[in-house]
Parts: C-alpha cells; sequence; structure tokens
C-alpha cells in the first residue's frame, strides 16, 4: 500500500467527508435532482445519479437502497438530462447472483418506464463475473441497461467479445480499484492506451461506450477514432465525474455536440459514501488541499 492510500485510509470519517465535498451533491434525493437539473439547465451537460453505498450485507439496508432507487425514478420522472447509476453489492449481492439480478431488473422495469436507463457499475475483479451474467441476462430483456468495463483488467477483451450482437451500453474507464499484477495492467499511461484500443473494439463491435475519463488526449483521441470509424456523434459519450474541474475540456465538447455525462453521487446515510469517497481522494489527495484553501478563503 502506498504512503498516500495509507494517509487517506486513516483521515477520520468526518474529515473525509469535508475533503470530499465536492464529489457529493448532498445527502438527499432532491438535491441530487436539483444538481442534475442545473447542470442541465445551465451547462447542458447530462448526468448519471448514483446512491452512494457499496458492500451491504444486511437486508433491511438493500431494502433502504431499492426504496430510495425508487423514489429516485419517479421523481427523476421523463426527461432528458439524467440517468441512474447503480453497483451490485448495494443491491443484495450478498445473496447470490440471481437474487441481485431481480432487485436490479425491478429497478429497470421502473426505469423503463420512464424511459430511463440505468447503468450497473463495475466493483473489483470478485463481482465482475457477476456483473457481466447480471447484465447479459437483463440486456437480452430491456434495453435500458448497460454496464461498466475496466481497461486494466486482462480479461476485458473477451469480456467485449463475449457481448456480441447485444448492442451493449458500455461505459469504459480505467478502473478505480487496486488490482493484482497477475489479472491487471500496473502502468495507468498503458491503461489508458488499451481504453482507447478498447473504444475502438466497442465501435467495430456495433456497441455504445461511454468513455469514462478525465484525460484529454484520451477524449481527443476516441474522438478521433470515432471520425476515422464513421461514428455518429450519438453513438458514443464521454463522462466524468462531478467535482473533478473540466470546464473548459467540458463546454468545448457540448459546443461540438458530444453529449458529456458527469457522475453526480449523492448519501442518504453517511457511512455509505465513505469507501467511495476515500478512493476519490487517493486518486486525488490535492483535492483535500484545495478544499481547505477554499474553506480558508470562505471564512
Ligand atoms: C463517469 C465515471 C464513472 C466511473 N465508473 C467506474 C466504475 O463503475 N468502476 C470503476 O472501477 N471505475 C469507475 N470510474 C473511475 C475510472 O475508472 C477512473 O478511476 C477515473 O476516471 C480516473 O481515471 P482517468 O482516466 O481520469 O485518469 P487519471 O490519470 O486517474 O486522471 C487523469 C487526470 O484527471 C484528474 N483526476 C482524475 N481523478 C480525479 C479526482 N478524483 N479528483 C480530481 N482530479 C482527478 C487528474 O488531474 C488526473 O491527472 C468511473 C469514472 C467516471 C468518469
Amino acid at each position: 500500500m502506498s504512503l498516500k492510500e495509507l494517509i487517506v485510509l486513516a483521515t477520520p470519517s468526518p474529515l473525509v467527508k469535508i475533503f470530499a465535498a465536492p464529489y457529493v451533491a448532498g445527502d438527499s434525493i432532491e438535491k441530487a435532482i436539483d444538481t442534475a437539473k442545473s447542470l442541465w439547465e445551465k451547462k447542458k451537460l447530462c448526468s448519471t445519479i448514483d446512491l452512494l453505498g457499496e458492500e451491504l450485507d444486511n437486508d433491511e439496508d438493500v431494502k433502504d437502497t431499492i426504496e430510495t432507487y425508487e423514489k429516485l425514478i419517479k421523481k427523476l420522472g421523463k426527461q432528458p438530462y439524467a440517468t441512474i447509476s447503480l453497483k451490485p453489492t448495494q443491491l443484495g449481492s450478498h445473496r447470490g447472483t440471481k437474487h441481485c439480478e431481480e432487485n436490479i431488473e425491478k429497478l429497470v422495469v421502473l426505469a423503463g418506464e420512464y424511459d430511463n436507463m440505468i447503468t450497473i457499475d463495475m466493483e473489483d475483479h470478485n463481482y465482475t463475473d457477476m456483473t457481466l451474467e447480471i447484465y447479459r441476462n437483463l440486456k437480452k430483456k430491456y434495453s435500458n441497461v448497460g454496464t461498466v468495463l475496466q481497461s486494466r483488467l486482462f480479461r476485458t477483451k473477451d469480456d467485449i467479445l463475449s457481448l456480441k450482437g447485444l448492442n451493449a451500453h458500455i461505459r469504459i474507464c480505467i478502473g478505480i480499484y487496486r488490482e493484482p499484477p497477475e489479472i491487471a495492467l500496473q502502468d495507468k499511461t498503458e491503461m489508458k492506451k488499451k481504453l482507447l484500443e478498447y473504444v475502438e473494439l466497442l465501435f467495430k463491435e456495433g456497441h455504445y461506450p461511454a468513455i469514462g475519463t478525465h484525460e484529454e488526449w484520451v477524449i481527443k483521441e476516441s474522438i478521433n477514432i470515432a471520425e476515422r470509424l464513421n461514428i455518429p456523434k450519438n453513438g458514443y459519450e464521454i463522462q466524468m465525474l462531478m467535482g473533478v474541474p473540466r470546464d473548459r475540456l467540458q463546454q468545448e465538447l457540448v459546443s461540438n455536440g458530444i453529449t458529456v455525462r458527469l457522475y453526480v453521487p449523492f448519501a442518504t446515510r453517511w457511512k455509505y459514501a465513505i469507501g467511495y469517497c476515500k478512493r476519490r481522494l487517493i486518486a486525488n489527495p490535492m483535492m483535500g488541499v484545495y478544499v481547505l484553501k477554499n474553506l480558508v478563503k470562505r471564512h
């Protein structure tokens, strides 16, 4: 474990909450929806709203999570700017794949009633098989479901090929989870080069890639690939995390007619948000310094 990981993991939760504030839309469904609406109205940015929470291992918490997602989907209603993201380990994976699939299916069906789309996030490698099994089963029945693949994993090319004919909606990203060298690349530049290979493969296999990165050269190169393959601008999108400062780039993409979607997380209970926030801070420990500077400036 690196020193920065040790420091972030040892940081007390209340401090993590302050440092991670730019990445989280708030503590209610209403705040998440307001954020998504305002991103759309002010900047023409789309969102995918996520209820923070993972590795839930009791039925009550899972029930709570399902109810919150149901309320979110109903409150969002039909609109052009916000989709939903969720994780298998917040939706019953502790009781096995079938149970988790049934829970996600309920939400996919409900979202379908509002012409909305659900993306099943990808967690660490222990859940890749489960997530893809659920995804394949659901995608055969419903068009409004997507998932995520991580370019750092050696298995990803085979996973893309295993989606043949599904017309899949795939967020392709490097992956946030540290994975062992036996199964994953360790160098970020290599992960980004692989990401570009997979963008091309996804296009060639007839899928819709959502390219999840903040790295400008990766975004520009993805667009070059799309243009070379004659993929129209509505055949892909670029995704970024709310809180990562990319205003200029986002506006440039939007004004070129490319869909940009931000990941907009919210938390109804703070304890559920800790894992996500710590991973974001490990990805960018400088965020803590920016937030402290802003706090000092304000007071
Ligand atoms: C919409 C979206 C959804 C995602 N879903 C998943 C998922 O389901 N599963 C999964 O494993 N991973 C997911 N990720 C995370 C992703 O895999 C990467 O870990 C993350 O996007 C950082 O990779 P990068 O390509 O931006 O490259 P990096 O090299 O990590 O970042 C490039 C540059 O972006 C900036 N940056 C990156 N992250 C931050 C940050 N947190 N704060 C401030 N600046 C930052 C830095 O300036 C950095 O130099 C998602 C990412 C996005 C954008």
